[in-house]
């Protein structure tokens, strides 16, 4: 197991945001958490990261990780592509990729910068370009570069696919399947939950805080909840 959750609990006040929740991400899996606007989805990811405080077990790779900091947890391997991207469009897109390796003192960087423009050539043919010259599909593209950098052993993507084309959408589930043939273990929130439920191996509905159900994702996408309340209308 790579990701073990227990009793997690995100409180802002008196509101509780994510209420107490297990959940578990073996090594080599995809697995999503599916859940409406304010389900509590952001919340777990910002706790699992440490950004917000909380309360509960987070195991990673066998460690209990759960009173170290933020930085202690990405070097140790735990990464986020951030919902909205959050490229700094006044640098280039070379010094994007280079922000996701600022924890790194090993002589790889640029190894793994070559990596990610073989993964991505539209990025490689604006590397040293602004980053604001870049559509929305290929700022996400360099979102996920910028992570790799990090040098991820569990990537984790906020609400990816939005705001992009059906297209983009596509391409990008594409590169999430690639990475996980390539071993990586894959964490990923959506609200677009045919194709999460498409590209995981198991998936978690959040609803108000709480897990209401968990599964295989191919029986989930047969499942009559999920599928009036999450597949419905799409
Ligand atoms: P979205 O898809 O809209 O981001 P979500 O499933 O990620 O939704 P959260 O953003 O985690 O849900 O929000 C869960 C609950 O916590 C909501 O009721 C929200 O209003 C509340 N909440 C989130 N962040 C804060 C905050 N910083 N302070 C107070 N309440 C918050």
């Amino acid at each position: 197991m790579i990701l073990s959750v227990e009793k997690l609990l995100v409180k802002y006040g008196t509101n509780i945001a994510v209420d107490q929740i297990d959940i578990q991400v073996d090594k080599g899996e995809v697995v999503c958490i599916l859940g409406a606007n304010g389900a509590g989805k952001s919340s777990l990811l910002r706790a699992l990261l440490g950004h917000t405080k909380s309360s509960g077990i987070v195991k990673f790779k066998d460690n209990d990780v759960s009173s170290h900091s933020a930085t202690q947890r990405v070097r140790d391997g735990l990464v986020l592509v951030p919902e909205g991207r959050k490229i700094l469009t006044s640098l280039s897109v070379e010094e994007n990729l280079l922000m996701g390796a600022h924890l790194r003192y090993d002589k790889d960087i640029y190894t793994d910068i070559k990596k990610v423009y073989e993964m991505f050539p539209n990025l490689s043919t604006r590397s040293f370009m602004s980053a604001s010259v870049l559509s929305g599909g290929e700022q996400q593209m360099l979102a996920v570069g910028r992570a790799l950098l990090a040098k991820p052993s569990l990537l984790m993507l906020d609400e990816p696919s939005l705001g992009l084309s059906p297209l983009i959408v596509e391409e990008l589930f594409g590169v999430i399947q690639t990475l996980n043939r390539e071993g990586m273990s894959i964490l990923i929130v959506e609200q677009n939950a045919r194709k999460a439920l498409q590209v995981s191996n198991r998936a978690y509905v959040m609803e108000l805080g709480k897990i209401v159900q968990k599964g295989i994702s191919k029986d989930l996408m047969s499942d009559e909840k999920i599928v009036s309340a999450y597949l419905g209308s799409e």
